[in-house]
């Protein structure tokens, strides 16, 4: 059948260049042949430490930045070609939220000419409803419409973030990428901003992949989680089974850091030792091998490939498949 988004293979490589000739030396391997879908309204968290390739697959996905392999479809239709033959579309119904709403909202605009400026370009309402629709946007994202008349840095940073959540809600988008939209957050405002995004899914029908490196944000968004290590995807399954049956050592690893509601179910706290070794230059075989206490020989060697143990979990581990 077809998925509302998939994603084949994908790959986004950027070149190392050295020396006067700018001559290229090596490939950091953001995404390297990744593949994975999302469904309709389904929330897909993707987690990894930063530098694991998260926001570039983000981007790629989008076409932000074109894809070095592979391909990603929206509702069947391959998102390169789309764009080719109605980029206005795409850039539409996919839209993106990011990390910081205070550099990138345009300190010189007021919410009004934010909001309003992509809604114009579509023509998505006419210009007398424009300043209604602007409006209710504003009031579906907690603002309130005299709000429009001011700037960014009149708002708090929480404020800021609903500001760009409706300028990507302002053009009716399907999809969203929401790349660490809480994480420059201060921590008690984060969960309204989480809600506010929850309910928006619910009332709008929308799609999420939700970006994060805080595995304790990915689990009161997501429906499902997928784990990234070095521009691969190594453990992939539903929220529940996740956090009941984590099978990968990353995934131990990146679980034991967050606090529990239960004491006794808290796991041990794993260190994980060094640093996440370079894209540029990833370890042969499995790629967390030097930082896996269950490496084996075989682990050096061969790498493992993603693998559906049963129910739609997923995972890249000789301990669990071959
Ligand atoms: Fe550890 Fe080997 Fe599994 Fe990689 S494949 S996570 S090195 S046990």
């Amino acid at each position: 059948g077809i998925h509302f988004l998939e994603v084949k293979n994908l790959r986004q490589y950027f070149p190392i260049k050295r020396g006067v000739f700018r001559r290229t030396v090596g490939y950091v391997r953001a995404v390297d042949d990744v593949s994975f879908h999302i469904d309709d309204q389904e929330t897909l968290g993707l987690v990894g430490e930063s530098g694991c390739g998260k926001t570039t697959m983000g981007r790629t996905i989008l076409h932000l930045l074109e894809p070095t392999g592979g391909e990603a479809f929206f509702m069947g239709e391959e998102i390169g070609v789309k764009l080719r033959h109605d980029p206005r579309d795409v850039r539409q119904k996919m839209q993106i939220i990011f990390q910081d709403p205070y550099g990138s909202l345009n300190p010189r605009m007021t919410v009004n000419e934010i909001v309003g400026e992509a809604v114009r370009y579509y023509g998505l309402c006419s210009r007398k409803e424009l300043d209604d629709y602007i409006a209710e946007v504003l009031s579906r994202c907690g603002l309130l419409p005299e709000h429009r008349f001011r700037y960014p840095h009149e708002f708090s940073g929480g404020q800021r973030q609903r500001i760009s959540i409706a300028r990507a809600l302002a053009l009716k988008p399907k999809f969203i990428v929401c790349d660490e939209p809480v994480s420059a957050l201060d921590v008690s405002i984060r969960s309204q901003i989480l809600n506010l995004l929850k309910d928006l899914q619910e009332q709008l029908k929308l799609t999420y992949l939700f970006i994060s490196h805080d595995l304790a944000v990915v689990r009161h968004i997501s429906d499902r989680i997928a784990v990234m290590y070095l521009g691969k995807i190594v453990e992939m399954a539903s929220k529940v089974e996740f956090f009941d049956n984590p099978l990968h050592p990353y995934s131990h690893a990146l679980l034991s850091a967050i606090p529990v509601p239960d004491p006794k179910r808290q796991r041990q706290r794993i260190i994980l030792e060094g640093d996440v070794p370079s894209p540029a230059n990833p370890p042969s075989g499995c790629r967390f091998n030097p930082r896996c206490k269950h490496a084996m020989e075989k682990c050096r060697k061969e790498e493992p490939s993603l693998v559906d143990v049963g129910g739609g979990h997923f995972v890249a581990c000789f301990l669990h498949c071959r």
